[in-house]
């Protein structure tokens, strides 16, 4: 928490302007990562911690435990968490689940860029709240758009040079096909991912909740994955998309490892086992069926 005009450090100080520059501030005007700061009653230093929207306290008004006075957060002192640096205290927003108030399409851009380059931060900015359907919802969008760029657009190719090759004879049913199959090149792709994805999250949870002695929400494990489908936006590129699918799939699979470490605050190595469970047993079973058909044809 720092003076919003000239960066004065304003941790633990009861004062309500920076000593620096004199702006006046109260913590209901920060963000915080949920549970990153201690709240302390102005009177007796009781400590609070701010587990609602943006670290906030809930409710923001009470009666101190141990002094009893009425106190409320726009008064009282704050310092980070014991054990919390002061970085990891800066709150921040998720950007999907502001499209409402900020815009669909900069949010859109925004959420890729978190899901990206800072998986971790996103992680932390979810805090303990967790709207699966919401990030699954971005999944799908970022999903369809980039199998619209990436496979698409050649559906759009062989269907437009199969419809200019049936010419003007051509009746409103082969048109219809035609529009059938354009589809279908979308919409196959699309249901193949959203099918493994659904796959994907039902075998990380069970092996993140294997002899995990805490609870583990199944709704974090699919945010992440929804979100983590942002990364993939490498097979956007036209034309060069295709070969990108292999380093789009593996970018997914970090910021989706990531996260889960972040949101089940579990170890680097069952985040990793969570994640690339599946895709490694698909490679293998794949590369046993080829070598089953190389086996037969010769
Ligand atoms: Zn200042
Ligand atoms: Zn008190």
């Amino acid at each position: 928490m720092h003076c919003k005009r000239c960066d004065y450090p304003l941790w633990d100080m009861a004062a309500r302007v920076c000593p620096e520059c004199g702006l006046g501030f109260s913590p209901v005007d920060y963000e915080f990562v949920v549970n990153s700061v201690r709240f302390m009653c102005p009177h007796c230093r009781q400590a609070y911690y701010g587990t609602g929207e943006k670290g906030h306290l809930v409710p923001r008004r009470f009666t101190c435990v141990k002094c009893a006075s009425a106190i409320d957060e726009s008064e009282m002192l704050v310092l980070p968490t014991a054990g919390v640096s002061e970085v990891q205290t800066v709150g921040g927003v998720v950007a999907w689940r502001e499209r409402a108030e900020r815009g669909r399409l900069v949010s859109f851009f925004k959420a890729i860029g978190q899901a990206a380059f800072f998986p971790h931060r996103l992680a932390r900015f979810c805090g303990q709240s967790a709207r699966p359907l919401d990030a699954c919802w971005f999944g799908l969008i970022v999903v369809v758009a980039t199998v619209v760029l990436c496979v698409g657009w050649l559906g759009v190719l062989v269907t437009f040079f199969q419809g200019s090759r049936l010419g003007m004879q051509g009746n409103l049913m082969d048109m219809v096909a035609l529009v059938w199959q354009g589809a279908l090149w979308i919409a196959l792709p699309t249901l193949a991912i959203a099918a493994l994805t659904a796959a994907w999250i039902g075998s990380a949870q069970l092996i993140l909740a294997l002899k995990n002695p805490r609870p583990v929400s199944a709704a974090k494990t699919a945010e992440s994955f929804g979100y983590a489908w942002g990364a993939c936006f490498l097979m956007a590129v036209p034309c060069l998309g295709f070969y990108m699918i292999p380093f789009a799939l593996i970018w997914v699979s970090v910021s989706a490892i990531v996260q889960l470490c972040v949101r089940h605050e579990v170890g680097a190595g069952r985040a990793v086992w969570a994640v690339l469970t599946l895709p490694l047993l698909l490679v293998v079973a794949m590369a046993g069926w080829i070598g089953l058909m190389i086996a037969m044809s010769s």
